[in-house]
């Protein structure tokens, strides 16, 4: 794939400059099983990688920081290969803004230039449907406030929901969060009959209920539960053991919150996990395309994690068009602002990724 790419040979970093973005959600975002509110939508960071032939790309970092500033200078061949992605632990914060920059100077979109191995037409899920039941504090809304998330990203376009579950882990006594997560499942399931229907733990089960969970929602055909307790081969298993017994389809999701990647490829590889969910940024496009072979030789599927910011969810749906082996990404309804990404549509439950250099998202306005 390397050779039949041109080379970038002849362009050199002029310029890497931080910027400020801020994301917008449609509705303030409420709790899940282990955090408190999620608000209105949190600023990021991105970078603006700049080269002496007049090219420019960028995109977000959300990993540890860094000092990318150190690239300039050097010849972009030296720090990124197209068909790998970046050369040097000194670029790991400009991941998204090299691959945007390459695809640009190659004039792909990024989903080309990584493969095409996927479709252009992403299906995803709404990832906002939190505890909207238990909030105001002094109104709880009730389920009322659940289907009402529910609606408005389905008139947003969205044909999939992702429902937080573990009530019980914080914010109620563990029975009656229990029950209450079991009501909000099924009026969901009852609303939207036809939805594909995802569930959330945040890590707030243990083996024990999520056997339980499976045994009370066998007849509502949910798509996969995610990270229902802190990934364990033996609770992992028990799992399996359970699903062969009751016969349940439900995929099992996991490695989100800090993997260790070794770790969650081999509960992969010995049927554990179905699918991998480490995060889009802070794990990395370049970590993706090392790793999702692997995933995929595993039999596995993956959603590379979106949560926070409407940006990660696009820069996800180029990942699953141009690695394949992800069957839906993780949806974060929302905008960015001075960011135009009206490039990207979506329609009855997809996302309509372009075919536009780069990622095919303008920069801020600065
Ligand atoms: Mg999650």
């Amino acid at each position: 794939m390397t050779s039949a790419l041109p080379s970038l040979a002849g362009h050199r970093i002029t310029a890497v400059e931080p910027l400020e973005i801020r994301s917008r959600y449609p509705r303030p975002i409420g709790r899940n099983a282990r955090l408190g509110a999620h608000g209105e939508g949190p600023a990021a960071r991105a970078y603006m990688v700049r080269t002496d032939s007049g090219f420019t790309g960028w995109g977000m970092d959300e990993g540890p920081p860094g000092t990318p500033e150190l690239l300039v200078g050097r010849p972009l061949e030296e720090v990124f290969n197209p068909g790998t992605g970046i050369l040097d632990p000194l670029a790991r914060p400009v991941d998204v803004a090299l691959h945007d920059l390459a695809a640009r100077i190659l004039e792909v979109p990024v989903h080309a230039m990584i493969g095409g191995l996927g479709s252009t037409e992403v299906p995803c899920y709404s990832g906002a449907i939190y505890f909207d039941d238990l909030d105001p504090e002094d109104a709880p809304r009730g389920i009322e406030g659940v289907l009402a998330g529910c609606a408005a990203d389905h008139a947003a376009g969205y044909r999939a929901f992702k429902l937080k579950i573990g009530r019980g882990n914080r914010w109620m006594e563990t029975e009656e969060g229990f029950a209450r997560d079991l009501a909000v499942v099924r009026a969901v399931r009852a609303a939207y009959p036809a939805a594909r229907l995802l569930v959330d733990m945040n890590d707030g089960y243990d083996p024990a209920r999520t056997l339980r969970f499976l045994d009370e929602t066998a007849d509502l055909d949910l798509y996969w539960i995610e990270e229902p307790f802190a990934e364990h081969a033996e609770g992992l298993r028990r799992v399996r053991e359970h699903r062969e017994a009751i016969r349940s389809q439900v995929l099992v999701a996991d490695g989100e919150f800090d993997p260790d990647v070794e770790e969650v490829l081999a509960l992969t590889r010995e049927g554990l996990l179905d699918v991998l969910l480490m995060d889009v940024l802070s794990f990395g496009i370049t970590a993706w395309r090392r790793c999702l072979p692997e995933v995929v030789a595993a039999g596995a599927l993956a959603s590379p994690h979106a949560w926070g910011h409407p940006l990660k969810s696009l820069y996800a749906a180029q990942l699953a068009a141009g690695l394949g082996g992800v069957e839906v990404v993780e949806g974060v309804p929302g905008t960015t602002d001075g960011v135009d990404t009206s490039a990207y549509r979506l329609q009855e439950g997809r996302i309509l990724v372009p075919d536009l250099p780069g990622f095919g998202i303008a920069p801020p306005a600065v």
